[in-house]
């Protein structure tokens, strides 16, 4: 039962659930003629772009870490 808020420290700012929300992620991916293939871990900053599931809000993930509490 651990959400986002425990796990990364993230919560929607506009609906405060954590259950979910798409950030974009840096991740090395080997090119090759046949294609790319992901072979690293992913990366995400403050400054990554977020976007609430449940919502659909959107902000920078600094604007989801900032929560407060109610
Ligand atoms: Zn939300």
């Amino acid at each position: 039962m651990s959400g986002l808020r425990e796990v990364y420290g993230l919560s929607c700012p506009q609906c405060g659930r954590d259950s979910a929300v798409e950030i974009v992620v840096k991740v090395p991916a080997r090119l090759t003629a046949h294609g790319e293939e992901l072979c690293g871990e992913s990366e995400w900053t403050p400054e990554s772009a977020c976007r609430c599931c449940s919502c659909g809000h959107t902000g920078d993930a600094c604007d989801f870490m900032a929560e407060e509490a109610q």
